[in-house]
């Protein structure tokens, strides 16, 4: 392995990790128990469960390891599920949803752990979390405080207006829930602790080795993969929103792009605009979500917002963002852009992961952990411990996903409606945010 940025996307946390090491690319015909298909953390983290368990395991990754929106996201990492609980209470019950919930904050603890076990607490850039809304009627925020606490036995604080002037100085915020438990993290670095720590169990890690085709065996599966073959009893697929292998779970996924930028080391510019070293995200349905990164004068604000299904970048990204950035901050009109990215979430219709065996009969062994949209720090990490779970026959929490099953997306023409569907949420948001 050698350390080189090779094919990483230009983002802050690439440019920072000063160089990744590079895993090899598939060359030889292999067999193995399991073969995982995609390497960004749902990946990962199935990889690093079933080596833990004893399962031999090869990974193929098309790019780099998390070379997706696994290394470009926001880096928060908190409870619950791209899906809102209330969503999730009105399909399963409040039974299932509890339970659902609950693996989701074992999401959030098993990456506090993985973290804390390399001893790599350097990657936690900080504590807690905001949950911001930007209209006066916070009646939808006292719900879900009364739900925390009666439904899912966790503890959030409302934060008046008042209070809120603490924390952060803007006019567009009228009250948050503050969320003790999350934190936030650089997530290359976090996507490089969890592949070095799996090599060291044992799993094999391909890069640049996209794999093809899968095709059923009378006994397991084959994976092809430029020309090399990999032979496996089991397969999981878990390539979101980046393209894929099979069909049935490419068609049921809607890629979703959504946009960062990290400013300058601008540090007193934060002075008395954001003394909060947390993360802060506003209810919206396609909301912005930020932090401050660094110390002192090399304080960076990272800021993330817009949803869209097109899959080009927009030319002027950074100051679109800018923008963004002045309308709730004013203050920071002329905060410089250092660097801006985007990267692609992949959504199920019902917006949770899709995590199990849906064709046992027709398809077995082949296992699904993918689907997380634009909340996979902590449900990856879930996902991957359900998935080790199950194929070590261990659990059967597969069944709190079965009401989450694959459904197509419409292809080309269930991107448009999906387009029009972000735009007509962006309209309502901007209403409820003029109306008294
Ligand atoms: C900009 C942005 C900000 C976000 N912010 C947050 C946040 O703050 N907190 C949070 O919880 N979540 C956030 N998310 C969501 C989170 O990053 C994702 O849910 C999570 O990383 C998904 O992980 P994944 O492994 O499923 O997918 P990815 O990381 O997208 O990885 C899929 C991988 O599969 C590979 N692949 C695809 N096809 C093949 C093939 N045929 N062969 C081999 N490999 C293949 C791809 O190259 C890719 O590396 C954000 C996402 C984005 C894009």
């Amino acid at each position: 392995m050698n350390r080189s940025l090779n094919g990483h996307v230009d983002s802050f946390y690439a440019a920072q990790s000063g160089g990744l090491p590079v895993y090899d690319r598939l060359i030889d015909d292999r067999k193995t128990q399991v073969c995982i298909i995609g390497g960004g953390l749902a990946g990962l983290s199935c990889a690093s469960e079933l080596a833990a368990r004893g399962f031999d395991v090869v990974l193929l990754e098309g790019n780099r390891l998390g070379w997706a929106a696994s290394g470009r996201n926001g880096g928060f990492v908190s409870d619950g599920f791209a899906q809102g609980m209330s969503d999730v209470v009105a399909r399963t019950g409040i039974e299932t949803a509890k339970k659902l919930f609950k693996a989701s904050v074992e999401g959030v603890e098993i990456v506090r752990s993985n973290i804390q076990t390399a001893r790599r607490d350097d990657l936690i850039q900080g504590h807690g979390g905001l949950k911001l809304i930007r209209t006066a009627d916070d009646s939808g925020l006292r719900k879900q405080l009364g739900d925390y606490r009666s439904f899912f036995d966790t503890e959030r604080s409302y934060v008046s207006k008042n209070n809120l002037n603490r924390y952060i100085n803007s006019n567009a915020y009228h009250a948050a829930l503050y969320n003790e438990n999350a934190f936030h993290i650089d997530p290359i670095e976090y996507c490089e602790l969890m592949a070095h720590s799996t090599t060291k169990t044992g799993a094999a890690l391909f890069e640049n080795s996209k794999a093809h085709s899968i095709r059923k065996r009378r006994i397991g599966w084959e994976v092809e993969c430029d020309g090399a073959y990999v032979r496996a009893d089991h397969v999981v697929i878990a390539t979101s929103g980046y393209g894929g292998v099979f069909a049935p779970i490419t068609g049921s996924m809607v890629p979703v792009s959504t946009y960062v930028v990290a400013s300058k080391p601008q540090g007193s510019k934060f002075d008395n605009v954001i003394d909060f070293t947390g993360t802060m995200a506003d209810t919206r349905r396609a909301g912005d979500y930020f932090r401050v990164v660094g110390k002192g004068d090399d304080r960076r604000l990272i800021w993330g917002g817009r949803i869209t299904t097109r899959r080009s970048e927009p030319k002027k990204l950074a100051h679109m963002l800018a923008k963004d950035i002045s309308d709730v901050f004013p203050q920071l009109r002329g905060l410089e852009i250092e660097y801006a990215w985007s990267g692609l979430m992949g959504y199920t219709r019902h917006k949770m992961p899709l995590i199990g065996q849906f064709w046992p009969k027709t398809y077995k062994n082949l296992w699904t952990c993918t689907g997380f949209g634009g909340h996979g720090l902590n449900t990856t990490a879930m996902g991957g411990r359900i998935i080790g779970e199950a194929l070590s026959k261990t659990s059967n929490r597969t069944n709190l996903f079965q009401s989450y099953r694959p459904v197509w997306t419409g292809g080309p023409i269930g991107r448009v409606v999906a387009q029009l569907s972000y735009w007509n949420m962006q309209r309502l948001d901007s209403n409820a945010e003029l109306s008294p």
